[in-house]
């Protein structure tokens, strides 16, 4: 995945090259993002070397929660990025699926795997499909209730502040909060929608669908061509979706604030996103600890432009250190748009609480009570309230 990113950004920097400046009927979207790349290459040597001659504006009158709310609610902030990750659906109950010490790895060996990362390889999968599935019925979230970060999202949006969300979630969550397909790219796939994997079919299956066949301890065979059927989350071996590279070339030259919610940024290319804005583009992390900071290391690998938020240079990131969110509240509360979150937090929980009470109302007949399954990881699920997930 990152080769494709390099040979994209090399083509569109030899584009600009061959296009040439001076030419105005040359291709604009091509130019534009060839531009782009100059850009981000001159301003990575600049930073890198220390050769900045041209100071970046300031933009925040300070580098606090504070100092971003005020930029927040000035003219000059009108669009937001998010790039959220695992640390915002922890308090959904969501286990983090793929990322070690969660105790996920140690408890695969039952499946005979020839090494543990096998189970989300997409060369293993297509011959071994089994445990990935056994697992995502035995990791799959008995409900999915958002948290109030994923709603703090859905207010950014309602508020016409929300360019885009990039998550490397996989879980939905962004979607149940009530943001769009349109608002949203989910770069590490989604379990949303599967399809079968046979290159000459690919036909679509919705989340019902995988849902029941999993629960049913059933391989989900394709209806047309009997082949696996595998959910849209990226396998190791898999490239990211293409809407990923699509977007990000405009979404991160047009961005006047970037909010980092819940992620350590560990994973590329994802993690490389934060140095795409311009250089003088506020930058806020809302995280257990600080990350994303610059290292000489990857500054020579091109991941440069990393975060610096207590360097005497430091003149653009924030960094808010604490649970998603508290950090999410605080922000809303500067922003005089506490009570509204919490008023749309309450009403949307309390709906999906009717909604699933009623599914197992249903089912079972009587005995409506909310499920609390969504907090127990591994517990018995085979009775958890079906549909709950649904948008
Ligand atoms: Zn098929």
């Amino acid at each position: 995945m990152d080769n494709r990113e390099d040979s994209g950004a090399a083509a569109e920097v030899d584009a600009e090259k061959s296009s040439g400046s001076s030419n105005p009927d040359s291709d604009d979207e091509a130019g534009a993002s060839g531009q782009s790349e100059m850009d981000f290459l001159r301003n990575l040597f600049s930073r890198t070397l220390g050769l900045g001659s041209e100071k970046p504006e300031k933009v925040l009158d300070e580098l606090t929660l504070e100092g971003v709310s005020r930029f927040m609610q000035s003219e000059k902030c009108k669009k937001v990025v998010c790039m959220v990750g695992a640390g915002i659906s922890t308090a959904a109950g969501i286990p983090d699926f793929r990322s070690p010490g969660t105790g996920l790895y140690a408890n695969l060996q039952q499946y005979n795997l020839p090494y543990p990362e096998a189970i989300f390889e997409i060369s293993y999968f297509k011959q071994h499909p089994e445990p990935f599935f056994a697992l995502a019925r035995e990791l799959y979230p008995g409900q999915f209730k958002p948290t109030v970060c994923h709603y703090f999202i859905r207010l950014l949006k309602e508020k016409g502040l929300l360019l885009r969300c990039y998550t490397q979630n996989i879980d939905t969550l962004e979607r149940v909060a009530g943001l769009d397909q349109e608002d949203l790219v989910e770069a590490h796939g989604t379990f949303f929608t599967s399809h079968c994997i046979s290159s000459s079919c690919r036909k679509e299956y919705k989340l019902d669908w995988m849902k029941e066949r999993i629960f049913s301890s059933l391989i989900p065979k394709c209806e047309k061509c009997q082949s696996v059927v595998k959910p849209d989350i990226v396998f190791f071996g898999e490239n990211l979706p293409s809407r990923f590279f699509s977007l990000m070339q405009a979404d991160f030259r047009n961005v006047d604030l970037l909010i980092i919610l819940g992620t350590s940024l560990q994973v590329q290319p994802f993690a490389s996103l934060v140095s795409r804005v311009p250089t003088n583009t506020p930058r806020l992390l809302i995280n257990k600890e600080k990350t994303g900071e610059s290292d000489p290391f990857m500054s020579l690998m091109g991941f440069g432009c990393g975060m610096d938020f207590d360097s005497e240079k430091a003149y653009r990131d924030v960094a808010w250190l604490g649970d998603c969110d508290e950090g999410c509240l605080a922000l809303a509360e500067l922003l005089g748009w506490k009570k509204e979150l919490e008023k749309l937090v309450r009403e949307e929980h309390a709906a999906i609480d009717a909604k699933s009470s009623q599914a197992v109302g249903d089912r079972a007949g009587a005995s409506g009570a909310p499920s609390k399954v969504a907090k127990q990881p591994a517990s018995p699920k085979k009775q958890c309230p079906p549909g709950s997930e649904e948008e």
